[in-house]
């Protein structure tokens, strides 16, 4: 069924965006309105100022942000990020968006994201450090393996989730794992979960290539963004019989219609940091990296990449969208026109937030699992997940976004059905 365009004031506005197909997915569900509101608002919003004491002796005061969107489900659960144009609107969009992914593998949590306005890589570790202790402070009462629990985001890792488990800790007077997911596996983090995002992503591509008839060996993969999500898809991607013919960072973009040696990228960036200068493939535009012909776009970077002005030009048969809110609603409704297959950020980056649902059990229950236990499971919900969605494509003749939140959102309400109002 094609598209109509939606009504978007500011295309690259994320929460609006995001808004923009809740409200068309509602409307399809007929959900009550009493339930609009309550859902079409975030629970929580909290602003925090975070002084820190840099290495020249100054006192610098970064701006960080906790939104709780939706707790019918379970505890919130989001990432953070540490970024220069983190703001409110941003973090707005992507704590709902997290309430619509859980919903969506049908995992016990609500939706919540959080970020510190900065740019991490102009600051040391210590500078890192003070920052991320301070931040954790300033949230500690909405934090709690029983009410919130972050994860990393762009910019975080599993040194910065160390931190946070800490400076909480510190504050409860005993250890506690469970309130942050994505820790070193030293203390606590899960087996696969530094790669699950990207193994997601894999395994929905898989399927959606199955889906369209695509023969698997040989199909043209091109990933914007190489980091904890873009360099693991690319490399299991390649091991599958995939050909990885473009990618990309923030510093440079890389084409090479034979196949990029997907570990000899790894290891450039192992040794600098970044794409640039990488040698093996040839220097290609970042925005020409979007249009290049393939089977499959993985865009893996930041929001907003396909838009109005290029969703026309873009080749892919299938796009899978590791990133959150890669496409915006207008260039949807130009892909959907194209007959191209978007499988959705709520279920294409969905496998980080399942296998922290897994760490989060298994800290819970003291007792810790194998890898091959926790790539079987994160399989499972992601292929079931996926067939939950490819079956109300069928059954309400909407394209895959649209199912996606028509599941997730159909779920919450259903909870909150049951629970009612508080008064
Ligand atoms: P990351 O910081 O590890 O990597 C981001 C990558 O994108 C880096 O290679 C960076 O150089 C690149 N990049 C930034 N701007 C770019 C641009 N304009 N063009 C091309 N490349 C660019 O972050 P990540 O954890 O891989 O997250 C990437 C995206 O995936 C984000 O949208 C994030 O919200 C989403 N996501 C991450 C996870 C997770 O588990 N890490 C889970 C779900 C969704």
């Amino acid at each position: 069924m094609a598209l109509a365009e939606p009504m978007v004031r500011d295309e690259h506005n994320p929460f609006e965006a995001m808004m923009s197909r809740f409200d068309r997915a509602a409307e399809l569900l007929e959900l009550d309105p009493g339930l609009y509101r309550i859902l079409r608002q975030p629970e929580k919003q909290l602003i925090v100022s975070i002084p820190v004491l840099l290495d020249s002796g100054d006192i610098e005061v970064f701006t960080g942000y906790r939104v709780h969107h939706n707790t019918a489900r379970g505890p919130a659960k989001g990432g953070i990020r540490f970024a220069p144009d983190v703001a409110l609107e941003e973090v707005k969009a992507l704590a709902a968006w997290m309430t619509w992914k859980c919903a969506v593998v049908n995992i016990p949590f609500g939706g919540a994201k959080g970020g510190v306005t900065c740019e991490p890589r102009r600051l040391s570790k210590r500078e890192l450090e003070h920052l991320t202790r301070r931040y954790t402070a300033e949230i500690m009462n909405l934090l709690g393996p029983d009410t919130d629990v972050p994860a990393p985001d762009v910019n975080t890792n599993e040194q910065v989730m160390a931190w946070i488990m800490d400076t909480y800790s510190q504050h409860v007077r005993h250890t506690v794992t469970a309130v942050v997911t994505g820790k070193p596996v030293e203390m606590g983090g899960s087996l696969g979960r530094r790669e699950a995002t990207g193994r997601g992503c894999m395994l929905v591509t898989l399927e959606a290539l199955k889906q369209l008839r695509i023969p698997i060996d040989g199909a043209r993969v091109v990933v914007q963004g190489f980091g904890n999500v873009g360099s693991v898809a690319a490399r299991l991607c390649a091991g599958r019989g995939m050909k990885v013919v473009g990618i990309s960072d923030h510093t440079s973009a890389w084409v090479n219609a034979d196949g990029i040696e997907v570990e000899a990228a790894l290891a450039h960036i192992a040794r600098h940091g970044w794409l640039e200068e990488f040698e093996g493939a040839d220097s290609i535009s970042g925005h020409d990296l979007l249009e290049l012909p393939c089977e499959v776009l993985i865009p893996a970077a930041v929001e907003n990449q396909i838009t109005r002005a290029n969703a026309d030009r873009i080749q892919a048969k299938i796009v899978c969208e590791g990133a959150n809110g890669p496409t915006t609603a207008p260039a949807d409704a130009i892909l959907d026109d194209k007959g191209v297959f978007v499988i959705p950020d709520i279920l294409a980056n969905a496998g980080g937030v399942t296998v922290s649902y897994f760490e989060w059990v298994q800290n819970r229950e003291g007792y810790y699992w194998s890898r091959e236990r926790v790539e079987k499971r994160l399989q499972k919900i992601m292929w079931n997940s996926f067939r939950d969605v490819v079956a109300f494509t069928e059954s309400h003749g909407v394209n895959m976004r649209t199912a996606s939140y028509m599941v997730a959102i159909d779920r919450v309400a259903f909870v909150h059905r049951l629970r009612g109002i508080y008064a």
